[in-house]
């Protein structure tokens, strides 16, 4: 078994799939700011029987997403997690600028860097899987974040035709609601959420590593989620931005 490297393994999706990949015998390099919450989930993936590597990095600071960089591009692996992330929910005009730019910082900016480095290796060793942590987001017109995400996946299509035939498979794995601390760090108003939107990781973490094997360019989990990314394309775009307008936390 190889070894996978997630950012943002301390919480949420991210803590899912390195417990899901250390379940399945692969070592783990997680990637998170709070050193101490990597130290527990080291504890605790270790008892997996794996090796377990921490980098604490903040990935909106280029000059530690370059200590990751090279991680990946030194040492290859066989699975890349682009998975770390937040929301900035603010309305654009007269917002807080720098916010919204440390989050494209790690959205995009990191997840295309880190995709780089790893991919030479992915290729050379003729297999490897990149699941890049996309959002339905992305569908709709919801602001820079969702403009960010709807770049992740547009991304991972490209570049999954792209390399086509090496081995290497590219997934944009794209949640609707999941129960995580996303919504919490991001101050979003969620009560009015339906019970029937909400995801559990285990479920957006299953379905994106059978995705991947399988080669799918995109991982949508849940059949709500599915029926509505069948559903959008067919949308009048209007109405899609209607919907983007009715976020919540908006
Ligand atoms: P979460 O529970 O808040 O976890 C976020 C993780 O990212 C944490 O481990 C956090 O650790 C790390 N992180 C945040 N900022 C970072 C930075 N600057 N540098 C390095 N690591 C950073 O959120 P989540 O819901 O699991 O989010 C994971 C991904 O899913 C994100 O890309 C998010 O956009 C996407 N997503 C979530 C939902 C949802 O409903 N939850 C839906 C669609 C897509 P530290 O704070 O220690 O750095």
């Amino acid at each position: 078994m190889g070894t996978a490297l997630i950012t943002g393994a301390t919480s949420g999706i991210g803590l899912t799939f390195a417990r899901t990949l250390a379940r399945r015998g692969h070592d783990i390099v997680a990637v998170a700011r709070d050193r101490d919450r990597l130290e527990i989930v080291a504890t605790e993936l270790r008892g997996y029987g794996v090796e377990v590597e921490l980098i604490s990095a903040d990935l909106t600071d280029r000059e530690q997403l370059a200590v990751v960089e090279r991680r990946v591009r030194d040492q290859p692996v066989e699975i890349l997690v682009n998975n770390a992330g937040f929301g900035v929910m603010q309305q654009f005009a007269g917002g807080d600028l720098d916010a919204e730019q440390r989050m494209l910082d790690v959205l995009v900016t990191a997840v295309m860097r880190l995709t780089h480095a790893a991919l030479p290796g992915m290729i050379e060793m003729g297999s490897g899987a990149i699941l890049n942590v996309s959002s339905i987001a992305g569908w709709i017109t919801g602001g820079t974040y969702s403009a960010s995400k709807a770049w992740v996946t547009v991304f991972s299509e490209s570049l999954a035709i792209e390399i086509a035939g090496t081995g290497v498979h590219v997934t944009a794995v794209c949640p609707g609601f999941t129960h995580t601390e996303f919504h919490q760090r991001a101050s979003m108003e969620v009560d009015t959420i339906p019970e029937w939107m909400w995801l559990d990781s285990q479920e957006v973490v299953d379905r994106a590593l059978i995705d991947v094997r399988r080669g799918r360019p995109v991982s949508v989990a849940g059949r709500q989620y599915k029926a509505m990314s069948i559903a959008v394309q067919y949308l009048p775009r209007p109405l899609v931005r209607a919907l983007g307008a009715r976020r919540p936390g908006r």
